[in-house]
This record gives structure tokens, C-alpha cells and sequence, in this order.
């Protein structure tokens, strides 16, 4: 499933936004068997589509696709300096698969910053250089050790290729994850060598309840992330919908003319950056979304309910969301010919309805 590390300054609301998402876990609720660790926060996609699947099907469960939210604590200024960033931290952060930096915006005196002021724009600078930093570590280590085999056997040359050029690349500046790919670096490649910037990032900014409205603010936020995604949200606001009943919660977020409440958003961002979609099954037990990337054939996405059905794919019934919702029943979906026989090589669209034949 999709992993996004949370990473932020002390102090910028971290803790107050991750409460938010455990408090929502959708985890225990509903997957039973997954043990779930205290530094996990499991959100569902938000999908109205599921509740209408469930009631054509007369479905007992929904189950959304869900994104996991790893808090990684650990990172200040100087983090990548001494004794550099925790085993614990590299190997949370390794395990994710974007990072959501949680960006302070919002003013209280009561709550002092670790660098005596509010300024988004140096704390996406500090944490930016800790990592940049941490790769040049780990790349220097790489490097002398890739040198050695590479004299020895041929084979490691192009692995020291590529190592010399995401050196460059920092050095220079900038994450592997912008700068990378146009300066010739394989990120697959450079995330076996455990480097935290081939990752995407995401940018969260926490802002008081008057700056959320505040249009002008947010544009000029976006912009200095850009092309990384943003999401803005109050995080003790979060907290508080999470009591709420949806109704109330619905009419609080109108108030600051949102339809969503920021974590749902945070959830939607973290399938765009990552370039996932999901498609949908249907039957009397459950009702569910499964996640796979863009442009995944039937084979591949069988194989995210069962490795079997990769294996043992013949074709896929499919019909889009919006026609069987049209049509009202499977049978009247198929009645008017919408229901549609995919071979091996069909590229699942997102909304797909899907049931596989295959064999064991
Ligand atoms: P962390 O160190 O990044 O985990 O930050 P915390 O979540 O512990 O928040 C630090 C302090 O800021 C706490 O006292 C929070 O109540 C407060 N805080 C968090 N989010 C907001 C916010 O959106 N507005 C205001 N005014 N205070 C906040």
C-alpha cells in the first residue's frame, strides 16, 4: 500500500495533524489481521462511488483504498551533521514512498519556532538541505565503495556512473527526485543506494483558521514548492472534525469554503504524486477499491488482489463506473452492451468495475 513519511521542524504541528489521522484509522475497522504499528495512521480515499457499487451489489462492506501515514521524527536543522539522522528515522523515511513535509504558517506567540520566527520559506530550506545533505553522506560511503568494484569487475561501473552523477546533482543543489532524471540519474537505481531525495515530496501547510480562506497566501505558498504538490489545512481544525458527525463536519468545512477536510485532501495528493489510481470490485460481501499505477494492464492489476490472478489471468468483465451507475444492475448494464470483454494487454482506466476470470 501507498506510504507517505511525515517529516517536519519541532513544533510546526506534526503531532496535532498525525493525531487527526489516527484518530480516523480505518485500519483496525476494517483489516483486522494488520497489525499496525504507533507511528502508522491509515486513511481511506475518500470515494463516493464505493457507496453506490454497495448498493447495486447489496454489499455487506465498503473497503476504500487507503493511504498509511508514517510520523518520522528526528529531523532539525543539523540533523545530517554529528551523529547524523537516527537509524530509526533512515529507515522509516526508506520505507515511504513520498514525504510530506508539514510546513508552519500559522502565527502564536504561544508556541515558539525553533528558529525564533514563522518563515515557511526557510523551513522547507532547512529540512530540503538536511536531506540533500544526508544523500551526499550516504553517496560518499557509495561512491568509495562502488570505485573499489568497479576496478575489480565491470559490471559496477555504470552502478558508479550513476552514483557519481546524483553527487553532482546534490552538490549542486538540488533533490534527485527534481533534478535527476535531466541530469541522466536512474532513480531506481539511486533508491538502492537508500537515497531519501529520489523520493516525491508533498508540502503541508499548516495554517490558522483565517489564513485558510486566504487565497492569496496559499497561491504564493504553491509557489515555492512548485511542481511539488500542496495541501493547506489547519491541523487542530483537523482534530476537531474528526469528532464531529460527517453532517457537522460538512458544514464546518463549508464555512471555510472547502468541500473536503484537509486529510481527505492530503489522502488525494498522495495518489497524484505518486501517479496511482484505483479500480473497483463489487459483490455481495464487499464493496472495494484496489490501488495501481496509471497505466497498468488487467494482468498487472489482478495481481494486486492475488499474485494467482496475475499468474493465471484470461480476461477481465468490465464495465465503466459511470455506466453501470447509469444503468442500475449489472444485468441492465449488460443488456445494453456496455459490459466489456478486456484481454492481457488492456490499460485499466480509473473507475473501472472489474471481475477477472482466470485460472489456478
Ligand atoms: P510537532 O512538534 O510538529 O509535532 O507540533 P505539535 O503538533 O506538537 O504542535 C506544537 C504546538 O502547536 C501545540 O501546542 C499545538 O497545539 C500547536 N498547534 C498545532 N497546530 C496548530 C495550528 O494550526 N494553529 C495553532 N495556533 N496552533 C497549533
Amino acid at each position: 500500500a501507498l506510504t507517505i513519511g511525515i517529516v517536519g521542524l519541532p513544533n510546526v504541528g506534526k503531532s496535532t495533524m498525525f493525531n487527526a489521522l489516527t484518530k480516523n484509522n480505518v485500519l483496525a475497522a476494517n483489516y483486522p489481521f494488520a497489525t499496525i504499528e504507533p507511528n502508522v495512521g491509515v486513511v481511506p480515499l475518500p470515494d463516493d462511488r464505493l457507496a453506490r457499487l454497495a448498493e447495486i451489489h447489496g454489499s455487506d462492506k465498503i473497503l476504500p483504498a487507503t493511504v498509511s501515514f508514517v510520523d518520522i521524527a528526528g529531523i532539525v536543522r543539523g540533523a545530517s551533521e554529528g551523529e547524523g539522522l537516527g537509524n530509526k528515522f533512515l529507515a522509516n523515511i526508506r520505507e515511504a514512498d513520498a514525504i510530506c513535509q508539514v510546513v508552519r504558517a500559522f502565527e502564536d506567540g504561544d508556541v515558539v519556532h525553533v528558529d525564533g520566527k514563522v518563515s515557511p520559506e526557510s523551513d522547507i530550506e532547512t529540512i530540503h538541505t538536511e536531506l540533500v545533505l544526508a544523500d551526499l553522506q550516504t553517496l560518499e560511503k557509495a561512491v568509495a565503495r562502488l570505485e573499489k568494484e568497479a576496478r575489480i569487475k565491470k559490471e559496477s561501473k555504470p552502478l558508479l556512473d550513476n552514483a557519481l552523477a546524483a553527487q553532482k546533482v546534490l552538490e549542486e543543489g538540488s533533490t534527485l527526485y527534481a533534478g535527476g532524471p535531466a541530469a541522466g540519474v536512474d532513480l531506481d537505481q539511486a533508491r538502492g543506494l537508500g537515497l531519501l531525495t529520489t523520493k516525491p515530496f508533498i508540502y503541508v501547510f499548516n495554517l490558522d483558521e483565517d489564513q485558510l480562506t486566504d487565497d492569496a497566501l496559499k497561491t504564493s505558498l504553491a509557489a515555492l514548492v512548485e511542481p511539488a504538490d500542496a495541501v493547506f489545512l489547519n491541523a487542530k481544525l483537523e482534530m476537531d472534525l474528526m469528532d464531529m458527525s460527517p453532517e457537522d463536519a460538512q458544514e464546518m468545512l463549508e464555512g471555510f469554503g472547502a468541500t473536503e477536510s484537509g486529510l481527505d485532501q492530503l489522502a488525494r495528493t498522495g495518489f497524484h504524486t505518486l501517479g496511482l489510481q484505483t479500480y473497483l470490485t463489487a459483490g455481495p460481501k464487499e464493496s472495494r477499491a484496489w490501488t495501481i499505477g496509471r497505466g497498468w494492464t488487467a494482468p498487472q492489476a489482478a495481481g494486486v488482489i492475488h499474485t494467482d490472478f496475475q499468474r493465471g489471468f484470461i480476461k477481465a468483465e468490465i464495465v465503466s463506473f459511470t455506466d453501470l451507475d447509469a444503468a442500475g444492475s449489472m444485468a441492465a448494464a449488460k443488456s445494453v452492451g456496455k459490459v466489456r470483454m478486456e484481454g492481457k494487454d488492456y490499460v485499466m482506466q480509473d473507475g473501472d468495475v472489474v471481475e477477472f476470470r482466470f485460472n489456478v
